[in-house]
């Protein structure tokens, strides 16, 4: 299963649960100067199923 997360600025990133939450992380410093914690991103993150070839 992957995981997505649209950022209000309209940034979005989509992958596996470890790599999504690096990603807004990074993101969230780089772009907004903001420390976002694991807890918040999974409070953000959707499922994203059935979609291309993923396993
Ligand atoms: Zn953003």
């Amino acid at each position: 299963m992957q995981m997505e997360v649209t950022c209000r600025c309209g940034w979005s990133t989509r992958g596996s649960k470890s790599a999504v939450i690096a990603a807004v992380q990074a993101h969230g410093r780089n772009e907004h100067h903001q420390e976002i914690t694991p807890a918040e991103v999974r409070s953000i993150w959707r499922s994203v199923e059935g979609s291309g070839a993923q396993k």
